[in-house]
């Protein structure tokens, strides 16, 4: 038994391999690249049953993880979140079976510490000592918070618009943190000069192959939490894409070590009204988006005007059947409050996007009644303090109700 099952790097565009020993980025077709295991041999030396004994965080998947050596690993106990059954939600959608696996429970309170935990250990096997990267602010936040804990130097640029918390978990870890007056886009323009002129590591969405690894395991934890059965949908807010990418992996490797069986989940890609390029190319049925000028929305983590990886999101929607959907910030916000009045559950708003996808998409008759539903709610709402408004009436002591 080895600790990875690491095999070696894909191009999914040229069919390229690379070593998985030494650093790498992108493809030099510029694709990004896809993490292998060799999965013939796991499939005769490892058994679902001995998942049983193993801690709760997505490191008991270490065989299907890139990093080889254990003492590597870098964690702040990420993984394992609930699947939550939201009944009177689900009452209310139509559906019978809709349940919430629900991001908001990992460190740093968003599912980006998924990516970061399994990207930081790889870079840290590696040798990296300093990284960069771009971004709407949770996934610099969880960079920097795991580079902090691996003594990885981070730098992070992120839009000055990105919510003001992101800004604070990047500073308190001692982050080196710019603004940019503009989007993550912008912000990219600055990292890759960055990168350039210091030789850092590029940490950029997809640009560093081991991310997705990290964020596959909401996929693999899904078919576990369901009995190794899968789901009927998945919904997921799409930005960069690299969850639903992620998990239609996680998928394919479950697929073929036989651990689940029968077609794949339909995998519908969400996005926001003011920023729906891969919403565009999917009605469009073109392999790839174009750039979105002027995106907007208050969902800051799904305002990704162009995404490197949009062509494999893209490839996972048309292969399972899926669709992608926008919806709007005001239908985000009315689901976001109807979550909290009828599950307790304060979500944050790309979440809540994929919700009030869901509803539609029960209501247009697209989801049935009786399918399996899975919604990723991929963050916390307390993150976002300022997507909700309140006046409630101030009593002066002696002042009763
Ligand atoms: C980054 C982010 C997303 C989008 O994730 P991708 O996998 O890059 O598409 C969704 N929700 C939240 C809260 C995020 O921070
Ligand atoms: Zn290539």
């Amino acid at each position: 038994m080895s600790y990875s099952y690491l095999s070696h790097l894909e191009c999914p565009q040229c069919g390229e391999h690379y070593s998985a020993e030494v650093v790498r980025q992108l493809c030099t077709c510029g694709s990004p690249l896809l993490v292998r295991y060799d999965l013939e041999r796991l499939k005769t030396e490892w058994v679902k049953e001995e998942l049983s004994n193993r801690n709760p965080d997505l490191w008991r998947y270490h065989e299907l993880l890139p990093v080889v050596e254990k003492e590597h690993v870098v964690t702040l106990g990420e993984g394992m979140t609930p699947l939550l059954a939201l009944p009177r939600l689900g009452e209310d959608y139509g559906i019978s079976t809709l349940l919430m696996k629900d991001e908001s429970l990992v460190p740093s309170g968003s599912f980006k510490a998924r990516g970061a935990a399994v990207g930081v250990s790889k870079a840290k096997e590696l040798g990296v000592t300093g990284l960069a990267m771009p971004t709407n602010g949770n996934a610099g936040a969880a960079w920097a918070l795991y580079s902090a804990r691996a003594g990885i130097e981070a730098t992070i640029v992120m839009p000055q618009d990105a919510p003001k918390i992101t800004r604070s978990e990047v500073a308190l870890a001692g982050a080196k943190l710019y603004l940019v007056n503009g989007l993550i886009s912008d912000a990219g323009a600055i990292v890759a000069r960055e990168v350039a002129d210091k030789g850092l590591y590029d940490a950029s969405t997809l640009k560093e192959p081991y991310r997705i690894e990290g964020k596959k395991t909401m996929g693999l934890e899904i078919a576990e939490q369901l009995g190794w059965e899968m789901p009927d949908v998945i919904l997921y807010p799409t930005g960069g894409g690299v969850g639903l990418i992620g998990i239609y992996k996680a998928l394919q490797e479950l697929q073929e070590l036989g651990w689940v069986q029968g077609p794949l989940p339909r995998l519908v890609a969400v996005q926001a009204d003011g920023c729906a390029p891969i919403v565009k190319a999917w009605e469009e049925k073109a392999e790839r988006s174009q750039f979105w000028p002027d995106s907007v929305t208050a969902a800051f983590g799904i305002n990704v005007p162009k995404a490197l990886g949009d062509f494999l999101v893209l490839k996972a929607v048309y292969e399972t059947d899926g669709v992608a959907i926008a919806v709007s910030d005001a239908e985000m916000s009315t689901e976001q409050e109807k979550i909290a009045r009828l599950e307790g559950s304060f979500i944050c708003p790309e979440g809540a996007a994929a919700f009030a996808a869901a509803r539609k998409l029960a209501q247009s008759g697209w989801i049935q009644p009786e399918d399996r539903v899975v919604v990723l709610n991929t963050g916390a709402g307390i993150k976002y303090p300022d997507s909700v408004q309140t006046d409630p009436p101030l009593l002066e002591i002696g002042e009763f109700i």
